[in-house]
């Protein structure tokens, strides 16, 4: 694991002396103690102004709209299929239920893409990485890339790849305009502090991103001793949080102090999920408890990457250069899954093998409402058949 001590290392090797001034800009505009002023660059400025955004309240998504017509149930599965190029599916409810696979979705899947059809895979389960759910895809028969997966662990360090957070300190570009002795290097963010677990990691890592905290503060405390203080680095310029089934107080003062503490420190969630299911007996406490532990104790919103936030959807019709009207989202959640697809302004399917019933559907206190419902994806083939 990277740690702090790496980073400082890092910043002072031989090898990173003779860089260029452009890289460095980047980050004065979010140094401690460097004034931003006159060598602030267009990069910098960039930078700034997309960290500012993730503090404003359109960062956490889920605008919702206005009021929708109710859903419609899928009678026609062959002109919805023929509406779209691609599908963006779900994972747990939809592909699968904990470890067991739903029924009749190899079919499924074999009979989209024989028809040519894009299939993505997205999920704001953080916790495994876009390889580590390569695995699980494999290990239930299912023929899965991990180019079409996207789970929100990814998703983090995709943002913090697209606002260009630093993935070192450039203490060389100091020597090289000869200021370096009147910085201090501590001041120079590089660092992200993760509550969550190793799904993060291992996307921060591929990605050239370097962190502290995770798995590896699981079993810390604190003594609270008269006058006892608790250090953070203030390298530190973002905090990640994600679900984390080793979450503890330790990890809450330490995400604390950085965002509140650290200027200009991004407070960047991976999903606000109320609940999530780790055993088929009954709901549990999701990724938003943790991210409100930190929300409480910072009053700060978080920048929300996973669902329903458009980031990932944003990400992905760039990605694949796709148009977003031809895009089907298909998820058991209203609002997490369905609010993603309308937030992103994509054609939506809700279908029953997962946590929504039909009555909450059409509880008339709900009011996402899916373009299309169905009880599980493979009723395209059933009425793919149906309408022959
Ligand atoms: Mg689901």
């Amino acid at each position: 694991m990277l740690s702090s001590s790496i980073c400082r290392a890092s910043s002072v090797s031989t090898a990173t002396l003779t860089h260029s001034r452009l890289s460095t800009s980047r980050f004065l505009g979010h140094a401690k103690r460097i004034s931003t002023g006159p060598k602030s660059s267009r990069a910098a400025r960039r930078w700034s102004s997309r960290s500012a955004d993730s503090h404003s309240g359109m960062s956490s998504g889920g605008r919702g709209g206005g009021v929708r017509a109710a859903a419609q149930p899928l009678q026609n599965a062959d002109e919805l299929i023929d509406s779209v190029e691609t599908f963006i599916f779900d994972c747990d409810g939809v592909i699968w239920k904990g470890d067991k696979l739903i029924d009749g979705v190899p079919e499924t899947l074999d009979m989209l893409r024989s028809k040519g059809k894009r299939l993505v895979f997205v999920t704001n389960n953080s916790t495994k990485s876009r390889k580590q759910y390569g695995k699980k895809f494999e290990t239930l028969g299912l023929n899965v890339g991990e180019e079409e997966i996207f789970a929100s662990s990814f998703a983090a360090a995709a943002y913090l790849q697209s606002i260009e957070f630093p993935k070192e300190k450039k203490l060389e570009i100091f020597m090289d305009i000869n200021i370096a002795s009147s910085v201090n290097p501590e001041g120079l963010i590089c660092l992200v502090y993760v509550i969550g677990e190793d799904g993060i990691l291992k996307e921060l890592e591929l990605a050239g991103f370097q962190y502290l905290g995770g798995p590896e503060d699981g079993g810390k405390k604190i003594e609270l001793k008269p006058g006892f203080l608790m250090e953070h680095d203030e390298s530190v310029g973002a905090v990640v949080v994600g679900f984390d089934r080793y979450f503890n107080y330790y990890k809450v003062q330490y995400g604390t102090l950085c965002i509140r503490e650290n200027p200009g420190c991004l407070f960047i969630a991976t999903n606000r999920d109320a609940v999530t299911h780790l055993t088929d007996a009954q709901e549990w406490a999701g990724g938003g408890s943790m991210v409100g532990a930190l929300i409480g104790s910072t009053q700060r919103e978080p920048h929300v990457v996973g669902k329903p936030s458009t980031f990932m959807m944003d990400y992905l019709a760039k990605k694949f250069n796709i148009l977003k009207s031809q895009i089907c989202m298909v998820g058991d959640r209203l609002d997490t899954d369905i609010l993603f697809g309308q937030n992103g302004g994509c054609k939506t399917l809700l279908v029953l093998s997962g946590v929504t019933t039909i009555s909450m559907l059409q509880n008339p206190n709900n009011a996402i409402q899916p373009d299309f419902y169905t009880n599980k994806i493979s009723d395209f083939l059933s009425l793919k058949a149906a309408t022959v």
